[in-house]
């Protein structure tokens, strides 16, 4: 008899998948946690029945939070990230030479401790040496930071339960006054079909606190929509304004230095979301 694993994306669509087995399921402090072993992505952390991440997809998303900002910034040397306890982007930061440290805050220690079980391929770098792991709301460690950082990385899950807060423009204060005067962040936003009103919000929110604000978009066939959106905030940097001579070779499954200037092409109903109101 099959079991098949659905995340209600909507109150009337979903995505269903076929599950091999459940690897580990408990309530934690603060979430419904998740490991389950799927048929066609691999084993999957899923928090509150929402899908966070799977062996097979769980590159672009990495790539996509970790890359645009840290090409972005020209000696990005101290990184947050808040949330992204299965260490997925902590990994791709480590392929940047000039990260000196990597504090990653995440409110769920168990999030941290089953993505090291379950995911090694992704949860595999944060035991490395440069990478200081912090159980703690991020919206506290935010209001507690001034001027430390040169790229901050919102990973968190949707804007309910404890990641309600970051999500509003007091967050994206707060991050403004925690980056260091040259620094920029960027934002999970979820996507633009079934959450354009979030999208909308969070672009006008962070274009009130940072002179540069852009929206770019990647496919992430586990998410809701698979059509996945990402703001980003700079104090000084532009996405779109690098010299040729910044990229260098890492290695990636999603990522491109063209796809980094072709990620901030809009569809036009996604155009009309972020323009300016
Ligand atoms: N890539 C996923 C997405 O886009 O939905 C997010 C994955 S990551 C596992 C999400 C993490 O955010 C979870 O581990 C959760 O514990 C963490 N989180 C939620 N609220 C938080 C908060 N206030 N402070 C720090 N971490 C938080």
């Amino acid at each position: 008899m099959s079991i098949w694993f659905t995340e209600k994306q909507t109150a009337n669509f979903g995505i269903t998948m076929r599950v091999k087995q459940t690897l580990h399921t408990e309530q934690t402090e603060f979430q419904k946690l998740d490991m389950i072993e799927t048929e066609e992505w691999g084993n999957m952390l899923l928090l509150d029945d929402m899908v966070m991440t799977s062996v097979r997809d769980e590159f672009v998303y990495h790539e996509m939070v970790a890359h645009i900002p840290l090409f972005t910034h020209p000696h990005p040397e101290e990184i947050l990230v808040v949330g992204g306890g299965d260490g997925g982007v902590i990994r791709e930061v480590l392929k940047h030479p000039s990260v000196k440290k990597a504090t990653l805050v995440d409110i769920d220690g168990k999030v941290i401790e089953y993505s090291k079980k379950f995911l090694p391929e992704i949860a595999g770098k944060l035991d490395d040496p440069r990478v200081e792991v912090k159980v703690d709301d991020g919206f506290m460690h935010i209001a507690n930071s001034e001027n430390e950082y040169d790229v901050i990385m919102v990973d968190s899950t949707e804007p309910v339960g404890p990641a309600v807060n970051l999500f509003t423009k007091g967050f994206y204060a707060g991050i403004a006054k925690a980056l260091k005067e040259d620094g920029l962040f960027v934002a999970q936003s979820d996507n633009p079909w079934f959450k354009g009103d979030l999208i909308r919000n969070v672009q006008k929110d962070v274009r009130e606190i940072f002179p540069v604000t852009r929206l770019y978009l990647a496919n992430i066939p586990t998410y809701p929509s698979g059509l996945w959106a990402f703001t980003i905030g700079s104090k000084k940097y532009d996405p779109l304004a690098i010299p040729a001579d910044r990229f260098h070779d890492i290695e990636t499954k999603y990522y491109t230095k063209e796809l980094h200037q072709a990620a901030f092409v809009l569809p036009k109903f996604v155009q009309d979301l972020v323009k300016k109101a």
